[in-house]
């Protein structure tokens, strides 16, 4: 029998990791590589540290914290999640993935056992993608996904490189990102959604992801005065757009409840009062559990782009930015998390993840999988994200029972 995770020790890093970048509602708010995504990662490191994990880091700051097994021949079991959050981020979000890690590390210290192959607990950069798109930035350049350098040059919406903040938050290490040669991969992570708490399960077994794709559309029109312009002679960009966001929202609504699309974000220009306006940015996304599916809802937002353009005389330009999935998680892999729930006496359901996660590009070098806890309510992306210590714990030792199992 592997050891007992420590439930009150895993809470109370959960909590501690909370305290920074705290918002008034008890929620957190540390975006990738701010000063608070540094001191969370500063505070983890310490944690690691503790236990004589070795440290490396890459040139897009993904953190790697290694514990020796006893075959050096033998490749790594790797997992782990992130630590930034949205501006309205909870506490578990990504936490919960690396935290529940880092709790596996801990148990294994204290019960002096060290497993045949290596284990590798990573935290990613810039998982959420609020402040430098795309998502899921670290683990895609890690997967050779995207470019360093591509990466590098994004900017935020202040005009800050990914190598600037990089450099202000002391996270850009010396390692070339590249794959690390793991034997497998796991990701622990709260659910996000009802679908667990409605069904009364403790462990989800995540089988693949839904097919998301991101655009950033620019709609143009022409600068005019609010007064004196005719309502038949504008080309208003922020009333068109006002229109696309709506036409989002119906295809979303379309598609349910495999498919789901989101208008998130916008920019406007020249945003002046007393100027109709002339260039509004908005981004968007479909996804859908079926490929085929999510394409055929790009293909009628593109077909209610025409006719809005068309009818108010814009332009909007589309711009394919990002997409994720779909991923298949390997069968093994998912078994080996359902036997050793069961063998705990938990509930299990398998699951399609709906938001994007790393574990979408670490699928790409090596057998990998995830596992959520219940969310209450659902609630996620928010400071009421919540779920129990009890929820959590349990999903916690399920991840340590099933690396034990891998790593020998
Ligand atoms: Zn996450």
């Amino acid at each position: 029998m592997t050891p007992t995770i420590n439930a009150d020790r895993l809470w109370q890093s959960i909590m501690d990791i909370a305290r920074i970048g705290p918002t008034p509602e008890g929620g957190s708010n540390r975006m990738a590589l701010t000063p608070e995504d540094a001191a969370a990662r500063a505070l983890f490191l310490e944690w690691c540290k503790a236990l004589g994990l070795a440290f490396t880091q890459d040139a897009i700051g993904n953190m790697f914290l290694r514990r020796d097994g006893t075959d050096p021949a033998a490749h790594a079991v790797a997992f782990g999640s992130h630590l930034d959050t949205v501006p309205t981020g909870g506490r578990f979000d990504g936490v919960f993935g690396v935290l529940a890690g880092l709790e596996v590390m801990r148990t294994l210290h204290e019960a002096g056992i060290r497993t045949r192959a290596p284990l590798e607990l990573v935290n990613w950069t810039n998982e959420e993608g609020s402040r430098f798109r795309p998502a899921m930035m670290g683990s895609r350049v890690h997967a050779g996904d995207m470019s360093l350098e591509a990466a590098l040059a994004i900017t935020d919406d202040h005009g800050v490189s990914v190598a600037q903040a990089l450099r202000d938050s002391g996270q850009a290490g010396g390692l070339t990102p590249a794959p690390r040669g793991w034997a497998w991969w796991l990701e622990a992570h709260i659910e996000q959604g009802p679908v667990m708490e409605a069904s009364n399960s403790d462990i989800g077994i995540v089988t693949g992801t839904m097919h998301a794709r991101y655009f950033q559309l620019t709609v143009t029109g022409e600068p005019s005065h609010v007064g004196p312009t005719a309502m038949d002679r504008r080309r208003d960009s922020l009333a068109a757009t006002a229109e696309v966001i709506l036409a989002v929202e119906r295809i979303a609504h379309e598609a349910e409840p495999r498919g789901r699309a989101s208008a998130t974000w916008i920019e406007n220009f020249p945003n002046a009062r007393g100027n109709v306006a002339n260039i509004t940015r908005l981004h968007c996304d479909v996804r859908h559990e079926v490929a085929a599916r999510a394409i055929e809802m790009e293909a009628a937002l593109r077909t209610a782009l025409d006719a809005i353009a068309g009818r108010r005389q814009v332009r909007i330009e589309v711009d394919l930015y990002a997409t994720f999935g779909p991923v298949l998680f390997d069968q093994t892999l998912c078994n080996v998390l359902r036997r050793k729930a069961e063998d705990r006496q938990l509930s299990v359901r398998d699951m399609t993840a709906a938001a994007g996660h790393d574990s979408v590009l670490v699928a790409k070098l090596c057998p990998s999988a995830m596992l959520f806890v219940p969310s209450v309510d659902g609630i996620t992306h928010n400071p009421k994200e919540y779920s129990t210590p009890e929820q959590l714990a349990r999903g916690a030792q399920v991840l340590l029972d099933a690396i034990v199992e891998l790593a020998g």
